[in-house]
């Protein structure tokens, strides 16, 4: 005990170490029996009036505290973790990357410049996603929170390539106006990211697609040459590998060619599907992410690893660096001393004050190796595939879209109810499928139709799981369109 001072230092490390160790055993077991819990629970009445308190003066145990962590936070966990939650695009965790965190977090350090540990385990992190996507040794990269930070870092990066003089005089300074591309299936992190950038998401041209929900070349084209001819001036071309919606891929050759003929800067957003690129089976489509002159992709999503880490690649590093290089003072590199080492990373994007993500992505990857992540990767995807035939095969359901990568999009249907009541009906399913905690799917519309949505991100998930859905689908559905007077509208 230090009498001196006051800290944050446990009077006792003794109990802090056996509560750790409390911790870890506890944790292992959550995990270890997690699929024998619901998929779900909703956070009890107890639980949300428990985390309205007051700003806490008093201090408690450290015991207590995490009594109450149990108590109260831990049973209402989103359902990622589970073996049978496929809802949005999530991925899973495991206990390995969760103790990583706890490493990362004891070590602490700010990962944005100094010669240090954390420093070079980031950059190598960077290289080995470089190699992943297969770009050349002059891409430079960065981690971030997530696919939202990544593309819109890298479309801050595509501005500012199109114009340097956008970092000083703004777009205020600029006579034609810029225009974006992007098929009308991309996420809505880029139309938010367009927002930031000062371009207005009026500048964010929304192109069509096909029934496979991929990018319609030759309106992309007339789009180009309508804007092109009214004096403005397209710049970027943002294309999907793998939308959220049904994981479809645009087609990336075409736009690899068209891009270089127009000399846009194409950037893939690749959030999970640019994955798949690292399968040989999905090399004809997705090899051209490595002529992109910017890709971004999570390595919270497909790659399993705990919230939050994505990813973006740019080609040409030193367009990167242009984009953000800043000098200040108190930021200056030198010859020795902690602030040598590594290329300052406020260098590549906008934030400064970094945590040190990479650990948990360097460990998992050193652990596993490359290859033990392609095979549950390519699992997945023979999983959509086995569930898609499954439902092709099952009379009452209903296959809504094709389903190239991880995502199946269909309905139950038993063939007698007009569109607003299928609409109703499945998302009573979808509610109920939740609320009994059986499985998480999520859900979405296509052509005005409302869909259950199976999105693959999940090494936990078995055949079994999926035949579970199927049966609980068709059971709720029966049951649903039997007993209720189904409303009309979703
Ligand atoms: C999830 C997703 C995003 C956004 O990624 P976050 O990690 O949630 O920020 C962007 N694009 C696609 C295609 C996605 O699936």
């Amino acid at each position: 005990m230090n009498n001196e001072i006051e800290t944050l230092d446990p009077d006792n490390w003794e109990t802090v170490r056996q509560l750790g160790h409390r911790m870890v055993d506890d944790m292992v077991q959550f995990l270890r029996t997690i699929g024998d819990q619901p998929v779900w629970r909703k956070p009890s009445e107890e639980a949300r009036q428990h985390l309205q308190a007051g700003l806490p003066e008093a201090p408690q145990d450290m015991e207590a505290v995490y009594e109450d962590f149990k108590q109260h936070v831990l049973p209402y966990y989103n359902g990622n973790i589970h073996p049978r939650f496929w809802g949005w695009v999530k991925g899973t965790g495991s206990m390995q990357s969760a103790l990583a965190e706890m490493l990362a977090a004891a070590m602490n350090p700010n990962v944005s410049l100094g010669d240090q540990g954390a420093m070079y385990v980031d950059k190598q992190v960077i290289e080995w996603c470089k190699q992943m996507m297969n770009f050349p040794p002059e891409a430079s990269g960065i981690l971030v929170s997530g696919a939202s930070m990544a593309n819109a870092t890298a479309l801050l990066v595509a501005r500012n390539a199109f114009d340097a003089d956008i970092r000083w005089k703004g777009l205020q300074g600029r006579a034609e106006k810029l225009v974006v591309y992007a098929s009308s299936e991309t996420h809505s992190c880029i139309p938010r990211a367009v927002e930031m950038l000062g371009l207005g998401t009026d500048a964010l041209r929304s192109v069509r697609v096909g029934d496979d929900y991929t990018l319609d070349m030759k309106d992309l084209r007339t789009r180009i040459a309508e804007d092109e001819a009214a004096g403005l001036r397209p710049f970027c071309v943002v294309a999907n590998a793998g939308t959220v919606n049904t994981g479809a891929i645009d087609p990336l050759e075409d736009l690899v060619a068209l891009c270089k003929e127009k000399r846009l800067w194409l950037h893939v957003d690749g959030a999970f599907g640019a994955l798949a690129s690292t399968l040989p089976e999905y090399e004809p489509a997705l090899k051209w992410i490595s002529q992109a002159d910017s890709v971004a992709f999570d390595l919270h999503k497909w790659m399993y690893l705990p919230y939050g880490v994505g990813c973006v690649l740019v080609r040409d590093g030193n367009i990167h660096r242009q984009a953000f290089t800043y000098t200040a003072d108190y930021l200056m590199k030198h010859e020795r001393g902690i602030p040598a080492g590594p290329e300052g990373l406020s260098n590549f994007g906008l934030e400064l004050s970094r945590d040190f993500k990479a650990l948990k992505v360097w460990m998992a990857l050193k652990e596993h190796g490359m290859d033990k992540f392609r095979r549950l990767i390519r699992q997945n995807i023979q999983q959509a595939g086995y569930l898609s035939r499954r439902i092709g095969q099952t009379p009452g359901l209903e296959l809504m879209a094709p389903a190239p990568l991880n995502i199946v999009c269909f309905r139950y249907n038993p063939g007698f109810l007009n569109a607003a009541e299928l609409n109703a009906l499945n998302k009573e399913i979808l509610m109920q499928l939740h609320e009994s905690g059986i499985a998480a799917p999520s859900y979405t519309r296509l052509q005005q139709s409302y869909c259950l949505r199976v999105a693959i991100t999940n090494h936990r998930t078995t055949t079994a799981d999926l035949e579970m859905l199927i049966e609980a689908v068709l059971k709720i559905g029966k049951k649903a369109v039997r007993l209720t007077s189904v409303a009309t509208q979703v």
